[in-house]
């Protein structure tokens, strides 16, 4: 696939890029090698500084970046200046936080001294989509420079001016040269760069294809690697939940980002005695949804970002109403020029069909009516992912429940799902393995070395 930003709300090209030679990427291999042997040695303050300032440029650049966002991938641009502050707050917790996480951790035992240190891996790889073009590369590149590790980015081939604008934020905010560096790749050089010895790990968010094809050369390779990949997370309402403020988060958790997001809420598990009320208000919130340009400070929802998925979600959504599902608002691509999609509800989706089982990438929701919180529960098990969950009770025997009982990475009770950079982010079974930000996420990329020291002297030995 060549490496072109096109704006998806008029599908024009903006710019094209050359994918970079087998001989370049050597150099910035070369390069990332070369910068790990001092960078490692950097003191934190000193990283701390420069995500400090670099969270700064975020701040400061905000408008500028999030118009380069908008017109890039199509996210509104409210979404896309939110977007840019998050990415600051997580460099800002992992400058304020990382002398707490990497610090030794002394464990007692028979012998004089021993203890856990975390040492950097060195160059980390991460290949990552387009949906948070700035968000899905800062909550891997801030725990892992902050850690002492560099970084080599391959980001989705819609998204290259995004990518570059990013090795240059990092660059000006004083991290040394070739401590974090894009690389314009086509799909079929990653296999070559994940290869190379230099690399010591991986880290890829995106979809589950990209997954197997990047954990099982990972595995082969006996390297390190992160997979964060799909989601259909569940959002279940039970009769006690608060049902206006249920009703206004479901909407907003199904539209975020244009439907475009992994942790958005997909299937919408409601209890009978409140089903046909959930059913109608949520109908009218989605319908209250303004789609249009992603410019403009009041759009709800933008384009999708490629022809591709416009098109897959149509195709998603035909195949859904063959199965035997009924629309109950939107169902269509819109007409005219940019990849819209009309904020859709999809009721009787039958179990056996193949959309019951998929991710549904764009602001299509489908609904269920569930009798009580054991089906609610058997619903948003029968999934491949286990990505994260949404629930809605006032009942604690349910909250517990429902807590224990959901197979999936996060669950959040009576709100909707979000990455914070204080609590671990990721998924189980198809949804990938390994965790992003908090302590869990900057420890993927290090190395847990134990340190044993024991008496040299055989009188102290005696003693
Ligand atoms: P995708 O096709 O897998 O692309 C993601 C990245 O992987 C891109 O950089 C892509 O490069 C690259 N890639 C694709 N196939 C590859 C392969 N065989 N080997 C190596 N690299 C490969 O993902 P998408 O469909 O554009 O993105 C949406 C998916 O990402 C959804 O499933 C969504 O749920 C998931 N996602 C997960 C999370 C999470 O945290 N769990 C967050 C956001 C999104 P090219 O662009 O050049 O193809």
């Amino acid at each position: 696939m060549a490496i072109e930003s096109i704006n998806p709300a008029t599908n024009k090209l903006l710019r094209r890029f050359e994918a970079l030679t087998d001989e370049a990427v050597g150099q910035k291999i070369a390069l990332a090698a070369d910068a790990f042997l001092s960078y490692a040695n950097v003191p934190l303050d000193h990283r701390a500084l420069c995500l400090r300032k670099l969270a700064s440029i975020l701040y400061q650049e905000t408008e500028e970046l999030a118009a380069l966002i908008t017109l890039e991938m199509g996210k509104p641009f409210e979404a896309s200046r939110f977007e840019l502050h998050k990415c600051a707050d997580a460099c800002r917790y992992y400058a304020d936080n990382a002398a707490r996480i990497l610090a030794s951790e002394p464990i007692p035992t028979e012998q004089n001294h021993s203890y856990v240190r975390w040492d950097p891996l060195g160059i980390v790889l991460a290949v990552m989509p387009w949906n948070f073009p700035f968000w899905q590369v800062f909550r891997f590149l801030a725990p892992a420079l902050m850690a002492g590790n560099v970084a080599l980015l391959k980001h989705a081939s819609n998204v290259p001016q995004c990518a570059l604008a990013i090795e240059s934020l990092v660059r000006r905010a004083g991290f040394p040269r070739g401590v974090f560096q894009t690389l314009l790749l086509e799909v079929h050089q990653v296999e070559h760069v994940l290869a190379d010895d230099r690399i010591a790990a991986v880290t890829l968010t995106g979809s589950e294809v990209a997954g197997r094809a990047i954990g099982a050369q990972a595995g082969w390779l006996i390297k390190k690697s992160v997979l964060e990949l799909g989601g259909s997370d569940p959002f279940i309402v039970m009769p006690s939940a608060d049902l206006e403020l249920a009703v206004e988060t479901a909407v907003r958790a199904r539209c975020v980002n244009s439907g475009q997001s992994c942790i958005a809420a997909k299937r919408f598990l409601v209890a009978d005695e409140i089903y046909d009320t959930f059913e109608s208000r949520f109908v009218a919130g989605m319908q209250t949804m303004r789609v249009g340009d992603p410019m403009k400070e009041d759009t709800d929802i933008g384009p999708l970002a490629t022809v591709r998925m416009v098109e897959q979600l149509e195709a998603q959504v035909k195949a859904a109403t063959l199965a035997g599902a009924r629309i109950l608002t939107g169902g269509e691509r819109m007409v005219g020029e940019g990849n819209y999609f009309e904020p859709t509800v999809l009721t009787s989706v039958p179990r056996n069909s193949a959309v019951y089982r998929e991710e549904l990438f764009g602001p299509v929701a489908m609904l269920f009516r569930i009798h009580d919180v054991n089906e609610a529960v058997e619903i948003a098990n029968d999934t491949p992912f286990g990505l994260a969950a949404s629930a809605w009770t006032r009942d604690p025997a349910e909250q517990q429940f429902l807590i224990s009982a959901l197979q999936c990475g996060g669950v959040f009770l009576n709100s909707m799902v979000a990455s914070d950079p204080r609590l671990p982010f990721g998924g189980i079974k198809r949804s990938g393995y390994g965790r992003e930000l908090s302590t869990a996420g900057m420890r993927e990329f290090l190395n847990a070395k134990t340190v044993v020291i024991a008496s040299a002297r055989s009188d102290e030995l005696r003693s």
